[in-house]
């Protein structure tokens, strides 16, 4: 008997479903082009908003801590893993996040698994939006607390849910992503903030997507909607538009305290490493002082998307540079994503059903400061060539 004829036909059962993930190695740093397999391809995929993963400052910067502090923390943060560099981070988060205090960990997936079971546990209640993220969702069952689940930026149901349960546990928790990633969508903070406020419960957003993309220099969602003190804990990540790795939370300084008397990541596993604390505090530093990758950031996810919508795609109801191109049907939307990387030279992300709803199948592009006007015209040429091709438009 072979025990692990399970793996084999798991593997074979993705593969004939279509949900067998190919992965695709890069050779090259990231950037408006990347190269795979030898070829140049123009990159729409990654979360590199702001151009940071391969800036020069910020590669100096990692290069001079590793120069200082070595490679390698040696440690969890509560016995012998912060440096200077942690600390000095954390203060520079709070800043920027205008909050009293940050605490960061090594990953945006830690920073929620981590946080939300201090926030909630046993007894206590979680409502939670229905398009949350997978790193949301694990942190909630990790915490042991009655899930509830709202309607997508669906305001009366979260309305109807507080009402009908808020009374039954002792703390409450309203969590959402701030952007969603697969459609690019905002969500009601504001509106979320007073229910919160109305039902007693504490509101965590998480804002990967907003982190240097919403906000006055990037500062995110809660600076989007000048919500400063209303929402109880924002969450974030470092990988994708400041470039490097880490996650953080940032709040009130009693709750940073509790957390690091608690919160598992930081306890049970090793810190960041002081190359990419460096790194990220360099990117924050150049967000603040200057905002023009940003307004290309913008500049370019307008043409890409006004360029497709004239070109006669649909691009969904997206109020950020997350551009879904809806196609809908799984079959051609797999289809178009390999023509476009096999014949024009695109590297666009194909997203499918069980990640969006069935039948609304889409490649999903994301644009950043680091593309020229030239690379947005071949996006939009690249889809009008495919999409005739497959007489789509
Ligand atoms: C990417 C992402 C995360 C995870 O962040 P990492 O730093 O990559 O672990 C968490 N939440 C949301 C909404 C994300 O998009």
């Amino acid at each position: 008997m072979d025990k692990l004829q399970w793996v084999r036909d798991e593997l074979n059962a993705l593969r004939q479903a279509g949900k067998y993930v190919p992965i695709r190695a890069l050779q090259s740093p990231q950037g408006a082009w990347v190269v795979i397999g030898g070829r140049k391809l123009l990159n729409l995929c990654s979360n590199n908003y702001l151009g940071y993963a391969n800036h020069p400052e910020v590669k100096r910067a990692a290069q001079e801590a590793i120069g200082k502090y070595g490679v390698g923390a040696g440690a969890v943060r509560s016995i012998a893993g912060t440096t200077e560099l942690h600390e000095q981070l954390e203060r520079e988060v709070a800043e920027f996040k205008n909050a009293e205090a940050a605490l960061v960990y090594q990953g945006g997936l830690l920073a929620n698994l981590g946080t939300i079971p201090v926030l909630v546990g046993k007894g206590d209640l979680v409502f939670s939006e229905e398009l949350n993220h997978a790193s949301i969702i694990d942190g909630v069952r990790l915490s042991s607390a009655t899930r509830f689940v709202y309607r997508h930026s669906d305001m009366e149901d979260l309305r109807k849910q507080l009402e009908e349960n808020r009374k039954a546990g002792r703390r409450s928790l309203v969590v959402t992503d701030g952007v969603f990633s697969m459609d690019g969508e905002i969500a009601p903070l504001p509106e979320i903030a007073d229910l919160a406020g109305e039902f007693d419960s504490m509101v965590y957003v998480d804002d990967a997507h907003g982190e240097g993309v919403l906000g006055d220099h990037g500062r995110g969602i809660v600076d989007h909607f000048h919500l400063s003190g209303k929402v109880d804990v924002e969450m974030g990540t470092f990988s994708k538009a400041t470039g490097s790795i880490g996650g953080f939370v940032a709040g009130p300084s009693e709750l940073i305290e509790l957390l690091k008397q608690k919160a598992r990541p930081f306890l049970f596993s090793s810190a960041l490493n002081p190359g990419d604390a460096a790194a990220v505090m360099r990117s924050i530093q150049l967000m603040r002082s200057d905002d023009s990758p940003l307004r290309r950031l913008w500049s370019n996810s307008d043409a890409l998307k006004s360029g497709l919508k004239k070109n006669g795609f649909d691009t969904g109801r997206s109020q950020t540079p997350i551009t879904p191109v809806m196609l809908m049907d799984e079959r051609r939307t797999l289809e178009f994503s390999r023509m476009l990387y096999a014949e024009e030279g695109v590297f666009a992300s194909p997203i499918v059903y069980p990640t969006v709803p069935q039948g609304k199948a889409r490649i999903r592009l994301i644009p950043s400061a680091v593309h020229s006007h030239d690379d947005i015209r071949f996006a939009v040429d690249a889809f009008v060539h495919t999409g005739q091709k497959l007489g789509l438009i």
